[in-house]
C-alpha cells in the first residue's frame, strides 16, 4: 500500500526549489512554494501551484524558522514538505515536527539525521562498521590545553572543526603550535553562534587529498543503492564548485571497496532515502569524512550518468512505491557541474547583487541547466550567491569537458557578475584536464582573483568586428560572458554604442 500523497510543501528557494517543484509535476503532485517576502519576483514562485509567504527576508525569519514553516505547509493542506538542501534539510527536530503534525518530512527520519549530522556520533558509528576515518582526537574534554596537546600528537598541520559544523563553517587549520589557541578559539566561537554547539574535534590535515563522495539511496524496503561515486576535489574554503561523475583517477577496485564502505554506513545507520557518503581519498588510502542527510546540490552529475531522477526517487520513497531500479546500475560517460555564482572574479568572488536583465543558457544534446532566476529578477544579498548551475555530459570526461567549456563561453548573464570566467580559467587548466587536482587546487594555482589582461589593439580591433556582428554569442566568448553592466545584448542601443570603461573592464579580463 503506498501513501497518498497529494501536494507537496517546497520549504526552499532558488534553483533547488525549480528542481523539487519540477519533479513533482512529473509525478502529477501540486507544490506549493513556503517563501520569503523577498522571493517574490523568482521563477519557483511563479511556476509553483500555490505559494505562502512565511516572513521576511532574513533566513532567521522565514527558511530557518521551523514553526513558520509548519504552518505554512498546513495552511497549504500539503501532506509532504520537501526541505531541498541547505536551511531545515538537516534540521532532526524539522523533521520530528512535521511528524508531529502528520505531514511527512521527504528524506530520512529525525533520528538518522540527529545521529549523522553529529559528526562526533557520526565517527564513531562508521568506527563500528570497520570504515576508516582520519586519524584525530574526538574526545569530550574539550579544553583549550588538551586539544592543543592532541594537536601536537597528531602532528600540524591539524583541522578543528564544529561537531554541529557545515557547508564549510566552522573548520579552522592549525599549522603549528603558536597558532592552536586562536584557531580552536575560533572555530568553538563560529560553532557556537552558527549551529549551537561549541564541541569542536581534530583530525590531521591531508594536504594532497581528492573529495570523493558516494551516493547512496535506501528503497522504501531498506535496501541500499550504491549510486557510484562524484568527485568534488575544486573547492574554494572548502566548499564545492564544481563536480563530476565518475571520479577521475579511481580503479575499479578501489571504487568497489569505496562503494562497499559507504554502503556499510548507510545500513548500520539505518538509512531511508537519498544520502551522501563524503570521503578523503589520499595516497590510495579513503577516510570516511562525513555523511549528509539529504540531496546534494551536486546530485545532478549523478542522474546524468546513470539516466534516474533522484527528487523523484525520494518522492517516490516517501510514498513507499516501489523504485523499479536495476539492482545494479552501469554509469554511461562522464558529467560536469558548475556552481554558477553572482560574484566579481576579478575581485576574488565578491558577491554581486542587482537586477538580471538578460539571461542566456546555451540548450542543447546533454546540456543541463538548474536555474532559479529569470531575467528582470534581483539578485539580492540575503541568500546564498548561488544564481545557477550547468551540468554537461559526454561519451568522455574530455568531451565533458570541451563541452562545458562550450557552455561557459556561450552562457549570458547581464545585470551581475558571475564567476563564469573563473570557471573556464579552471575548465582550461592543465592540472584539471589530467584529473590529478587535489583540494588544494584553487589556492595553488588561483590564489589572487583572475588577472584583468592588457587590452592591445588587436584584441580592440577583434572586439569591432565581434560588435558588427551584433551577435551576444560571438561577443560573450570574447568577455567570458561578464557584460555585467550592459542591459540587454539585444537593445538597438547595445548594438550600436561604443564599449563603456566598465564593460571594458570585463573583456580585458575575460579574453
Ligand atoms: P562541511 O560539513 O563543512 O562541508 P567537511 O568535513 O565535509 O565539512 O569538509 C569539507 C571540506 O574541507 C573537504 O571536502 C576538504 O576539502 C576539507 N577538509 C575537511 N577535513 C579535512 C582534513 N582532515 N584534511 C584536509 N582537508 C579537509
Amino acid at each position: 500500500m503506498s501513501v497518498k500523497i497529494k501536494k507537496v510543501a517546497i520549504a526552499n528557494r532558488g534553483e533547488v526549489a525549480v528542481r523539487i517543484l519540477r519533479a513533482c509535476q512529473d509525478l502529477g503532485l501540486k507544490t506549493v512554494l513556503l517563501h520569503s517576502e523577498a522571493d517574490v519576483a523568482t521563477r519557483a514562485y511563479r511556476m509553483c501551484d500555490e505559494t505562502i509567504c512565511i516572513g521576511p527576508a532574513t533566513t532567521a525569519e522565514s527558511y530557518l524558522d521551523i514553526e513558520a514553516n509548519i504552518n505554512g505547509a498546513k495552511a497549504a493542506g500539503a501532506d509532504a514538505v520537501h526541505p531541498g538542501f541547505g536551511f531545515l534539510s538537516e534540521n532532526s527536530d524539522f523533521a520530528r515536527r512535521c511528524s508531529e503534525e502528520g505531514i511527512i518530512f521527504i528524506g530520512p527520519s529525525p533520528e538518522s539525521i540527529a545521529l549523522l549530522g553529529d559528526k562526533i556520533r557520526a565517527k564513531d558509528l562508521v568506527t563500528q562498521a570497520e570504515v576508516p576515518i582520519i586519524p584525530g582526537y574526538q574526545g569530550d574534554d574539550q579544553t583549550i590545553e588538551t586539544l592543543t596537546q592532541k594537536a601536537e600528537q597528531i602532528g600540524f598541520p591539524v583541522i578543528v572543526k564544529a561537531a554541529a559544523g557545515g557547508g564549510g563553517r566552522g573548520m579552522k587549520v592549525i599549522r603549528s603550535k603558536d597558532e592552536a589557541q586562536k584557531q580552536i578559539e575560533s572555530a568553538k566561537r563560529e560553532g557556537k553562534s552558527a549551529f549551537g554547539s561549541d564541541q569542536v574535534f581534530l583530525e590531521k590535515y591531508l594536504d594532497r587529498a581528492k573529495h570523493i563522495e558516494v551516493q547512496i539511496f535506501a528503497d522504501k524496503n531498506g535496501l541500499v543503492h550504491t549510486l557510484y561515486e562524484r568527485e568534488c576535489t575544486i573547492q574554494r574554503r572548502h566548499q564545492k564548485i564544481i563536480e563530476e561523475a565518475l571520479a577521475t583517477t579511481l580503479t575499479d577496485s578501489f571504487r568497489e571497496s569505496l562503494m562497499s564502505a559507504a554502503r556499510k554506513v548507510a545500513e548500520a545507520a539505518e538509512y531511508k532515502g537519498a544520502g551522501t557518503v563524503e570521503f578523503l581519498v589520499q595516497d590510495d588510502q579513503f577516510y570516511f569524512l562525513e555523511m549528509n542527510t539529504r540531496l546534494q546540490v551536486e546530485h545532478p552529475v549523478t542522474e546524468m550518468v546513470l539516466g534516474i531522477d533522484l527528487v523523484q526517487a525520494q518522492i517516490m520513497t516517501a510514498q513507499e512505491k516501489e523504485l523499479n531500479w536495476p539492482e545494479r546500475f552501469s554509469p554511461r560517460g562522464h558529467a560536469i557541474e558548475c556552481r554558477i555564482y553572482a560574484e566579481d572574479p576579478y575581485q576574488m568572488g565578491i558577491p554581486s547583487t542587482g537586477t538580471v536583465h538578460c539571461l542566456k543558457w546555451p540548450e542543447g544534446p546533454g546540456r543541463r541547466f538548474e536555474v532559479g532566476i529569470e531575467a528582470g529578477d534581483e539578485v539580492t544579498s540575503f541568500y546564498d550567491p548561488m544564481i545557477a548551475k550547468a551540468i554537461v555530459w559526454g561519451e568522455t570526461r574530455a568531451r565533458a569537458v570541451q563541452k562545458m567549456q562550450t557552455v561557459l563561453s556561450d552562457s549570458i548573464v547581464f545585470g551581475v557578475k558571475t564567476n563564469i570566467p573563473f570557471l573556464k580559467a579552471i575548465m582550461d587548466h592543465e592540472e584539471f584536464l589530467s584529473g590529478t587536482m587535489t583540494t588544494h587546487f584553487l589556492e595553488k594555482n588561483f590564489p589572487k582573483a583572475l588577472d584583468v589582461k592588457e587590452l592591445t589593439e588587436d584584441v580592440l580591433k577583434y572586439v569591432d568586428s565581434l560588435k558588427k556582428k551584433n551577435s551576444a554569442i560571438v561577443i560573450s566568448r570574447v568577455n567570458g560572458a561578464d557584460f555585467s553592466s550592459e542591459t540587454s545584448p539585444w537593445s538597438g542601443e547595445w548594438k550600436t554604442r561604443s564599449f563603456n570603461t566598465s564593460s571594458i573592464e570585463n573583456i580585458k579580463g575575460g579574453l
